[in-house]
């Protein structure tokens, strides 16, 4: 089953996407690391893309939709994928859903991890990181605490939280997210297509309820 995430800032897309790519074996598909890839490569589309990045222009939809196809159609067709940062407008989930046809490709499940803004920024201000192993612990969420306060479990160093995890940068955001994700989380409701999953409890227990619909 092929998902497609639509996840608020701090509704932990990146640690399912992780999860289920190493516990399912899923072809992580992000579009932004494919605009990166593109860019490498040196090809004449990754010119014109590193030109316009350079230029802060707009990547438009049709180059986009140019890249996406041309990875989809290179893809395993036997392992399921995971799409990563796309669509994100109606206009791009028609798109989506032209190339798919076209490559005889399924849509799958959109999964909708939902967190309200309260937790959410609780999981934001809490972050603290390990410089030495990068591991992530939560002094606010009550989830993954020290057991020291401020020291890694592991290294015995200092923890350190990230200087734009600020409640005012949150908080616009998330609001700028759900303003223009609205449109595609009703859209992809009326087709039948929304999964709605609580992401507001701990990673085990979200897991558990997204690894109902992979099968
Ligand atoms: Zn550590």
């Amino acid at each position: 089953m092929n998902i497609l995430f639509i996840a608020p800032p701090a509704a932990g897309k990146g640690t399912f996407s992780d999860l289920i790519k190493n516990k399912y074996g899923y072809t992580h598909i992000s579009t932004g690391d494919l605009l990166r890839e593109e860019v490498k490569s040196g090809s004449e589309l990754g010119k014109t893309l590193s030109d316009k990045m350079s230029k802060g222009e707009l990547i438009s939809d049709e180059l986009i939709k140019e890249i996406l196809e041309k990875k989809l159609e290179t893809i395993n067709k036997n392992k399921p994928f995971i799409m990563d940062g796309y669509p994100r407008t109606i206009e791009q989930a028609k798109a989506y859903e032209e190339i798919l046809e076209k490559l005889n490709l399924d849509l799958g499940k959109v999964i909708y991890l939902k967190i309200d803004k309260e937790t959410g920024l609780k999981r934001v201000l809490g972050r603290l990181t390990c410089p030495k192993c990068k591991k992530g612990y939560n002094k606010l969420t009550g989830y993954n605490m020290p057991k020291v306060e401020w020291v890694c479990d592991e290294c015995n160093v200092e923890l350190e939280s990230r200087k734009d995890d600020t409640e005012e940068a949150y908080n616009v955001r998330y609001d700028t997210y759900m303003r223009e994700t609205q449109p595609l989380i009703d859209y992809f409701k009326n087709k039948g297509n929304l999964i709605e999953i609580d992401s507001t409890k701990d990673a085990d227990s979200t897991m558990k309820e997204i690894e109902q619909w992979l099968v």
